[in-house]
Order: C-alpha cells, then structure tokens, then sequence
C-alpha cells in the first residue's frame, strides 16, 4: 500500500509551528505517488543534486533515502533552519543546507559539479529562476532540471510557434535545451492547497555550440515581443539599426509578429545584428 506523506507533513507542520508564508510560495507536498515521480524522474542515486526551497523537508530526506552523492538544498526562509539541522545530524557526510535567495546566489562559489537540479520550485520565482540557470550554464554545468511549475509556467514554456503561449520563455528555454513535460499536479497534493494546477517538466540541455552572442540573442528577442501585437519591422525599429536591411538579410518579412517567427529566425536576426552593428550599418 502507498503511505501518503500528508500525515508526516501535518505533524511537521505542527512540531515546528510552521506557518506556511503565501508570499514565498510555500505550497508543501505531500503526495507519495508525486514524489517518487519526481525522484525517478531526476534518477539521484550516485548524483550531485542541488534543491532549490527544500522546505519542510520531505522531498529533500526522499533525494537522501534514495542515495544521491550528494545534496546541497537552498532556502530563503530561515524559519525552516531547525528541520534542516536536523536533516543534518543524520546525514552528515553528503548533505549541505544554505539559507539563501536563490535569484541573488552566487552559483560561481559552488565546486564544480556535474548538479542536477530539482524543486518544487515557489511560484513567485519560477521563470527568474529557469532563466537565470539557463544564463549560468557556462558557470555551473547542471545535467538537468526536474522543476514543478505553474501549470501555465509549463503551457509557456512548451508553446507551439503561433500560439498566444510563445514567447521570450519559450524560446529562451528551447533555444539549447529539450523540454518535457512530466505530469500534472492537482491542488490536493499539496498543504495549503494551490488556487492553480502544477506540472513538472524536465529541462535538459542539448549542449549544442550555437556560436552566437546570447546577450545580444536575449536582447533581439526580448525586443521582438515587447509589443505582441506589432509587426516586427516596427518592434526592430527600437533598434538603432537598419531594419529593413537586418530583416532582409534575415530572411524574414517585414510584416509578420514575433510569434510567427522560429527560433532558427531570432538565430538569423540576432547574427546579422551583431555582423551589422560591427559594420556600423
Ligand atoms: N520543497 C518543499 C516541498 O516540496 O514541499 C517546499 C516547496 S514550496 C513550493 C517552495 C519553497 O521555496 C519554500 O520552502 C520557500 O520558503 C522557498 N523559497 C521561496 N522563495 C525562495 C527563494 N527566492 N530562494 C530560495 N528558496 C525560496
């Protein structure tokens, strides 16, 4: 028979007189079926797994029982220190808790590791967060990301070209990763109960060199979708470059909207902007 963690989780809750904080996302979960997902899915055993908002703790001892090499856990809210000490005592040798904000953490600092990276992740700092691992992989390189998001967090990142979904998230993400998405999550798995469903996906790169200036890739598409609605001549116009010719060259018309536009197309763009800008054209 499957043990449901919603019993352990409540006396947790109450042994350490948590009172779960809306503004950092504190969701807790406690469903088994969800977890061992989750686990399988990241496959820790003999991996260096870092988790973002470990919490009260249940998913963090589950990556534990289940052998990962190791398991550095960041959490913003120092409330949560006492069970995490805890945590400690019985796993001295392989687990490491900082109380951190994620957004603000310096990853430079860490060994460098092959991590992988799993959360259920707060929904206030889902898409800062999945950004900001994708920017820092030539610092840190993670093997993959097992996340719970916002069920329309996923929806985002996931969307087909041409839906009222794709976007920066999604062409951020899919430029030099595959996404998955896993499955989804009902408010009831969780204490307190979300107003909104959860999905977890995993982010894993494709490592392929894209010989390009991210930057200036992130800046181009950033750009392109500051209107939706507008035609992407006159989004490219905040540019101080020729439009007509960057398209030209590109390969693109004129008149059609950023979401009509590939990933292969902000490629195109954002390599002829740079070749344009150092030609001063
Ligand atoms: N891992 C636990 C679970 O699955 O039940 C808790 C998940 S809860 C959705 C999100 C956790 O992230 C909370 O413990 C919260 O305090 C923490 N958190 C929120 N914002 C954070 C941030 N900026 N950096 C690190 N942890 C954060």
């Amino acid at each position: 028979m499957i043990k449901n963690y919603e019993n352990s989780l409540r006396e947790i809750i109450k042994e350490y007189n948590i009172k779960p904080k809306k503004k950092l996302g504190q969701n807790f979960l406690h469903d088994k079926n969800i977890i061992s997902s989750i686990i399988n899915n990241v496959n820790v055993k003999d991996e260096d797994i870092i988790e973002i908002g470990p919490g009260p703790g249940i998913l963090t001892e589950n990556i534990l029982k289940n052998k990962a090499r190791s398991l550095l856990v960041i959490e913003k809210d120092d409330s949560f220190e006492v069970n995490l000490k805890k945590i400690k005592n019985k796993y001295k040798d392989n687990f490491i808790y900082l109380i951190n904000d994620v957004i603000d953490f310096d990853f430079n600092k860490l060994k460098k590791k092959e991590y992988k990276i799993v959360s259920n992740l707060p929904y206030n700092i889902s898409v800062p967060f999945i950004l900001k691992m994708i920017k820092i992989r030539r610092v840190i390189s993670w093997k993959d990301m097992v996340l719970m998001v916002q069920k329309e967090v996923a929806e985002r990142i996931t969307a087909e070209i041409g839906t009222k979904n794709y976007g920066r998230l999604s062409i951020m993400v899919n430029l030099n990763n595959d996404v998955e998405k896993l499955l989804n999550v009902k408010p009831s798995s969780f204490i307190p109960k979300p107003k909104v469903d959860s999905t977890v996906i995993k982010i894993s790169p494709k490592n392929k060199n894209l010989n390009i200036n991210e930057e200036i890739f992130e800046k181009i598409v950033k750009i392109c979708f500051s209107q939706r609605r507008k035609k992407i001549k006159n989004n490219l116009d905040q540019l101080n470059t020729n439009t007509s010719l960057l398209l030209e060259l590109s390969n693109i018309d004129p008149d059609i909207r950023a979401e009509n536009i590939n990933i292969e197309g902000f490629l195109r763009i954002s390599k002829n902007y740079e070749k344009l800008t150092k030609e001063n054209l």
